[in-house]
């Protein structure tokens, strides 16, 4: 397995409030949010629980027994943030989006809370893996509006669903078939909010490795604006099968 990560706080932003996790076949990324550097505070705590929480990569565990482990991390993660943010109150209300994969095999578990994205480029061809909890999202699936609206739409970034800011937390868990030369980004909206998904599925088609087309994606980030926090994490579970 290969994978790459970086994170960069952009041209605008005084801190970075994006972490990230690859641990084993564990990969996170989350996006915080709150006052101050409450924002920061919420995604490393909550990647720090998730990880501790979900435990070391068990070497043969069936999918039911890995979907129900992302939940309850998922859930310790929520706790975790929920209760820090009651403690301080510079940290109230703070809170953060959680996108994670976990590598199983041939199989892939998605864990998702927020508008981090995961996508999927499988033979030249980008997918998003993932729905975004916001506001937008709901309105194209009322059919109010379309994709096209929805990325400049004034309420955008209005989030439904975060990590942290209520009690509990209920995270979309999916599970994929795992293909030789998948490759799978995880990604703040720093990144998805700037590059269409043809622009994304270009830039790693067209680079020499996942480290090249992970320092190609942040600059076409930046050079888009770069206004917020950008992170990605490339993984390439298996080399593509031979020819
Ligand atoms: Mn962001």
């Amino acid at each position: 397995m290969k994978y790459v990560t970086r994170s960069d706080i952009g041209k605008l932003r005084e801190i970075n409030e994006d972490s990230w996790l690859a641990d084993g076949r564990l990969f996170a990324v989350a996006d915080g949010m709150g006052g101050h550097n409450a924002g920061e505070i919420a995604s490393a705590l909550a990647l720090e629980t998730f990880a501790a929480a979900f435990g070391p990569p068990p070497e043969e565990t069936p999918g039911e027994a890995v979907a129900d482990a992302l939940v309850a991390a998922v859930g310790a993660a929520n706790d975790a943030v929920h209760a820090a943010a009651a403690r301080k109150r510079a940290y109230a209300g703070m809170g953060t989006t959680l996108t994670a994969a976990y590598i199983d095999g041939d199989e892939l578990f998605l864990a998702q809370v927020g508008d981090s994205r995961a996508y999927l480029l499988r033979d030249g061809h980008l997918t998003q893996w993932t729905v975004d909890h916001t506001l937008v999202q709901e309105m194209i699936a009322r059919g109010e509006i379309d994709e096209e609206l929805a990325r400049i739409h004034p309420l955008k970034h209005v989030i439904t669903r975060a990590l942290g800011t209520y009690p509990t937390v209920t995270a979309d868990v999916s599970r994929w078939p795992g293909k030789p030369g998948d490759i799978i980004l995880l990604c703040s909206d720093g990144l998805s909010a700037k590059l269409e998904p043809d622009v994304i599925r270009d830039i790693i088609n067209n680079a020499a490795n996942l480290d090249d087309a992970a320092d190609n994606l942040v600059q076409a980030a930046l050079d888009a604006g770069g206004e917020d926090n950008i992170t990605l994490i490339l993984i390439e579970p298996r080399e593509p099968a031979g020819d």
